[in-house]
């Protein structure tokens, strides 16, 4: 059972997305500036620094400033 996700459990959660930057919540470890490789990265560093478990991955449309749309991958962890 440890390794099972319990949803009624989490008491904090951080969104993580392929189309942000931004610290890590916790300490100054560099979020989502590296692309998909800064992506990964970060949900490996809440995972393995941190003790979060992933309770979501997902991908958003958005529009960027110009009006085009762009796609983005976004992930939810939580402990
Ligand atoms: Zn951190």
């Amino acid at each position: 059972m440890a390794n099972q996700t319990s949803y009624g459990n989490v008491k904090h959660v951080v969104y993580i997305s392929t189309d942000i930057s931004d610290l890590c919540n916790h300490c100054n470890y560099n979020i989502g500036s590296d692309g998909y490789r800064g992506f990964q990265n970060s949900i490996n560093h809440y995972i393995n620094d941190h003790g979060y478990q992933l309770l979501h991955v997902g991908s958003e449309t958005g529009t960027d400033s110009n009006g085009n749309p762009f796609n983005s991958t976004v992930a939810v962890v939580g402990k």
